[in-house]
């Protein structure tokens, strides 16, 4: 890691055997001949496209993301999965890219199946037909679900119709039962129709039902090892739900200042000794995608010990507290969150959730795969 290119300490260390690990955690969730489209958008939650999609192509049924650019790239790379794209289309002029890319579009406004009737393709398109059950974001309304389906049916365009919808509070009480009645209600039979529904959270809650999974679940942040549930609920943790981090974001301490009493620390002074003191500067900051709302209250890890960081993250460091590591010296290994230390607590102690760090992971930031 301390590599002559990258001699700053910083690095991000991914584990394919946690990564498989939590795709055979997804499998065990899904109902009878489920299948499972990764969710592998925003460049695999920040891990690497390619590398997340090379190392889960074996064992899972497709893929789903909504850059062109991404799906563009997987073909190239020779992957032959389904791709999901789950923004759909943007205008019609895409679909005979999508047409000779081979990826499944959602449709979720009315437009989108008019460019269906009119266009004339090479291939026809295997189409998600996005209902919105009240997550109001994008689908077209459960009320029309079915004269939609039926539509969509009669185009030559279309090649298969699978029916989706996608839940907004699977990880808090409410669940996902009021968004599925809504959609029975406006369309009886729609079980009829091959399913898509689950995502983590609603994987993680169960039950194993293709009527409340689907035929093709799409799970995202539980394959990178996350909980959906962030790390506040005891019984949903990661390790709780046997979800094992895939990036662990690493550093070392490049400084040691002792501090005395009333000496305060970084910029605006925001902490101060109240004790002398001995704290690390670690090669880490902001820029790196470490979080500036985590100043002052997120743990992390110092030759494996636990403790926390103190005053103001900067741009490129951040300061921690050794009191009680007394053998942390210059050079000494921290962990800011992966392994042994949730990114679900970093993300906590930030006001955010870890999906927004892992996509922050900057590009300074040298990756390695360490199996
Ligand atoms: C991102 C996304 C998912 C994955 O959600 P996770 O909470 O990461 O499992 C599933 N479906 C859609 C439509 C999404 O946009």
């Amino acid at each position: 890691m301390n590599s002559r290119a990258h001699p700053r300490p910083i690095v991000a260390e991914f584990s394919g055997k946690a990564l498989r690990h939590n795709v055979k955690r997804a499998k065990a969730l899904v109902s009878t001949g489920g299948k499972i489209y990764a969710v592998i958008k925003a460049d695999a939650y920040g891990h690497g496209l390619v590398d997340i999609a090379q190392r889960i192509a074996p064992d899972v049924d497709g893929f789903a993301i909504l850059e062109l650019s991404a799906a563009r790239l997987l073909r190239e790379q020779g992957f032959k999965q389904p791709i999901l794209m789950l923004e759909g289309f943007f205008n019609p002029e895409e679909l005979q890219v999508f047409s000779q890319l081979g990826l499944s579009t959602v449709v979720h406004r009315s437009d989108q199946i008019e460019a269906l009737a009119i266009a004339r393709l090479a291939e026809p398109i295997d189409v998600f037909l996005k209902i919105n059950t009240g997550m109001n974001r994008l689908g077209i309304p459960a009320v029309e679900a079915a004269t939609a389906y039926q539509r969509l049916k009669t185009l030559d365009a279309v090649r298969s119709i699978t029916v989706m919808t996608h839940f907004a509070d699977a990880d808090i009480d409410r669940g996902t039962a009021w968004q599925l009645e809504r959609l029975v209600k406006a369309w009886p039979e729609v079980h009829g129709a091959p399913l898509c529904f689950a995502n983590s959270a609603a994987l993680l809650v169960g039950p194993c039902e293709r009527t409340r999974l689907g035929d093709i679940t799409r799970p995202g942040i539980m394959l990178y090892g996350s909980s959906p549930w962030g790390a506040s609920d005891a019984a949903r943790t990661a390790i709780a739900l046997d979800l094992l981090p895939v990036m662990t974001l690493k550093s070392a301490i490049i400084a040691i200042q002792h501090l005395k009493a009333g000496e305060r620390v970084g910029y605006g002074g925001t902490f101060v000794a109240e004790r002398p003191m001995t704290i690390g500067i670690v090669a880490c900051g902001y820029a790196d995608g470490y979080p500036r709302h985590a100043s002052g209250k997120a743990p992390i890890l110092v030759n494996g010990t636990r403790t926390q960081v103190l005053g103001r993250i900067s741009m490129d460091m951040l300061c921690c507290d050794l009191s009680d590591i007394p053998d942390a010296d210059v050079g000494s290994p921290v962990t800011l969150w992966g392994d042994g230390l949730s990114a679900d607590e970093v993300a906590d102690a930030a006001g955010t959730i870890a999906y927004e760090l892992f996509c922050a992971l900057a590009s300074r930031v040298p990756r390695i795969w360490k199996d």
